[in-house]
């Protein structure tokens, strides 16, 4: 969380900067804050709340302020108030700092450094930083007949130090004031991309800041740092090892991450979902012959027909799509499969035997939680391979091999269209290794054709939003919802009930239909919302009997159901139709119209639904 951008080059930094800020606010917007060097002293503005906060409390930019490092916060301690607020400054008024990550030694460090004659005014880990890099560039001179730094630049080894002393995470920009014209950049477990331009540097926590200038980078791997001066860029490992890097085209273009016509990015991304699904499935989808073709697994799929168990690991929307992903190779290839949360698998004593693979799945490919347990799986010899999105994503370097999701950037805080695709990458593989282990050719060719139709079938859900808004609208004073599917369809309710949470701050609980009657039936009042996914299969009856307890207790059911079922509209008091699909590709439809559910009924309390209250993009803290 949070976004870094530093720019270094020939232009006003100040307009770049802010900018810069703005496409990364997705990642962070509890405060903000820049500082610009260029006209002698650092000079910092900082303030809490949102970039358009810190617009207002700028001067007018200046011309010979060419460089300057900003950052939006998403607050992990201190609170979001201006002196936290980042960029912050060492003791000494010569470093500044932006930072997204958390310092865990931070606390004897502070000790140690306080104790050195430093002074800190801030409650945040961060500040520490910026002293420590002032404490060892203050110190670096006091060597034994030569200065500790010998033929080093000072202020690189200062930083080098320091970051030897750390534990936990980072991604920096940093700034000495004694370098006017020298940026240095350093990672570990946050992510950090160098722009390199026409003499022009941008270095930022994601490509979003730096494509308006330049589609050539470098991404910096852990504990790698990059210096950038008036001859260039190098990159060395924190340890002051050099390390080689070759540029990278960005991938994607800034019509990508601009909202066009709509109002929300995630109305945007939720209207883009069947040409994002059109572009994934694109060239993966071998109707002719009935097969998937899935290039980046190509070494690895023979270990995946053999292997005895999966383990799909993710957070947070990833996590319900990995359980969609579990009953699709339980069913199609008959894998013992689990789903773990890698914030929970990460700490445990996950039992990884011979033949284990694991697959870790996450929009960002940096959700930190899910590298902490790829490093576990990886430590216990499992093959570990990862469903991501961005391109170039730590994730994406991490693991054996994996699978991009293709759907272009995702910027609202509330994942959509990644959610479908990771749904239909997994579904993909399930088929294919269904059909190198266990179901005919016939039947993944058949599954194959149908999922190549689900594009047109979501572009039919999407006529259904004013229908959906009315639905929002008639039960927005409601401050309890449930959300119930069974089979297939369980997952796609904890993700109903989830995005109705993290966008309009309702509370929502979702859950295994059949579960309510061991307690949470309780619950019911009158005029309670309850939605039931209730499409056709073969739990239909039994959900059936749910959705009639529900309703004898008062409850208001909105089901979403099956085109053409005529039966289940003396059920229900609002009915939602999704085209009819086989069971097991049902929850890629189903979970539509729970997306637009969520996003009307935010928008109708009047939330920002692309900057939800205490959230924010791509969990890179744990
Ligand atoms: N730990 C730092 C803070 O609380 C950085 C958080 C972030 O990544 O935004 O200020």
């Amino acid at each position: 969380m949070c976004g870094i951008v530093a720019y270094l080059g020939k232009k006003v930094a100040q307009p770049i900067l802010i900018e810069g800020l703005k496409r990364l606010e997705y990642r962070g917007y509890d405060s903000a804050g820049v500082a610009l060097l260029g006209s002698g002293a650092i000079k910092i503005k900082k303030t809490s709340g949102r970039i358009s906060a810190l617009e207002g409390i700028l001067d007018e930019p200046a011309a010979a302020e060419t460089f300057g490092i900003g950052h939006t916060r998403w607050a992990t301690h201190g609170e979001p108030n201006t002196i936290n607020a980042h960029p912050h400054l060492d003791y000494t008024c010569k470093i500044a700092v932006v930072h997204n990550g958390i310092i865990e030694n931070y606390g004897t460090l502070k000790t140690w450094l306080q104790n050195e004659g430093a002074r800190f005014v801030s409650e945040t880990d961060t500040e520490v930083i910026a002293n420590l890099i002032g404490y060892f560039y203050a110190k670096g001179d006091e060597g034994e007949g030569r200065s500790q730094f010998d033929g080093q630049n000072k202020f690189e080894w200062a930083v080098q130090r320091a970051l030897q002393e750390l534990h936990g995470t980072y991604g920096l920009a940093i700034v000495c004031s004694d370098f006017p014209d020298m940026l240095i950049g350093a990672k570990k477990g946050s992510p950090l991309i160098l722009g390199v331009g026409d003499n022009e540097y941008i270095l930022a926590s994601d490509a979003a800041a730096i494509v308006e200038h330049t589609t050539q980078a470098i991404y910096l791997a852990d504990n790698e740092m990059v210096t950038v001066g008036p001859e260039g860029f190098h990159t060395k490992t924190i340890d002051n090892v050099t390390v080689a890097k070759d540029l990278t085209q960005i991938e994607f273009s800034l019509e990508q991450i601009e909202l066009g016509d709509f109002a929300h990015h995630m109305l945007k991304e939720i209207s883009e979902q069947p040409t994002a699904l059109t572009t994934c499935m694109g060239g993966r989808i071998d109707r002719q012959n009935g097969k998937i073709k899935l290039g980046g697994l190509a070494g690895y799929l023979r270990e995946l027909t053999r292997t005895k168990h999966l383990i799909l690991t993710a957070c947070g929307t990833a996590f319900h799509a990995g359980l969609v992903g579990e009953f699709l190779f339980e069913q199609l290839a008959r894998i013992p499969t689990d789903t773990e949360y890698a914030s929970e698998f990460r700490y445990r004593n996950p039992i990884i035997e011979d033949g284990t693979v694991v697959i870790s799945i996450s929009q960002s490919g940096e959700t930190a939680d899910t590298l902490a347990a790829i490093e576990q799986a990886k430590e216990r010899g499992a093959t570990v391979l990862g469903i991501v999105n961005v391109v170039g994503s730590s994730i994406a370097r991490t693991t054996d091999a994996g699978i991009y999701l293709h759907v272009g950037p995702e910027i609202g805080v509330a994942s959509t269209k990644a959610f479908t695709a990771q749904v239909a990458v997994l579904t993909m593989l399930a088929i294919e290794l269904g059909r190198r282990r266990h179901i005919s050719s016939d039947e993944a060719g058949r599954y194959i054709d149908q999922l190549s139709q689900i594009p047109d079938k979501i572009s039919q859900i999407l006529q259904q939003s004013d229908h959906i808004k009315e639905i929002a609208s008639a039960n927005i004073d409601r401050d309890n919802w449930l959300f119930l599917g069974r089979g297939f369809n369980y997952p796609v309710a904890l993700e109903g009930a989830l995005k109705l949470k993290e966008i309009s701050y309702i509370h929502a609980e979702g859950l295994p239909a059949a579960e309510m009657k061991h307690g949470p039936i309780a619950l019911i009042v009158d005029g309670m919302p309850a939605v039931f996914i209730a499409t056709t299969g073969p739990q239909y009856d039994k959900i059936m009997g749910n959705i009639e307890e529900v309703r004898a207790r008062g409850g208001k059911i909105i089901v979403v159901a099956t085109e053409g079922d005529e039966n289940i509209k003396k059920h229900a008091d609002h009915l939602i139709t999704v085209p009819d699909v086989p069971e097991l590709l049902q929850p890629i439809l189903t979970v539509v119209p729970l997306q637009l559910l969520a996003y009307h009924a935010a928008v109708l309390r009047g939330h920002d639904v692309d900057k939800p209250r205490n959230l924010a993009k791509s969990v890179t803290v744990e």
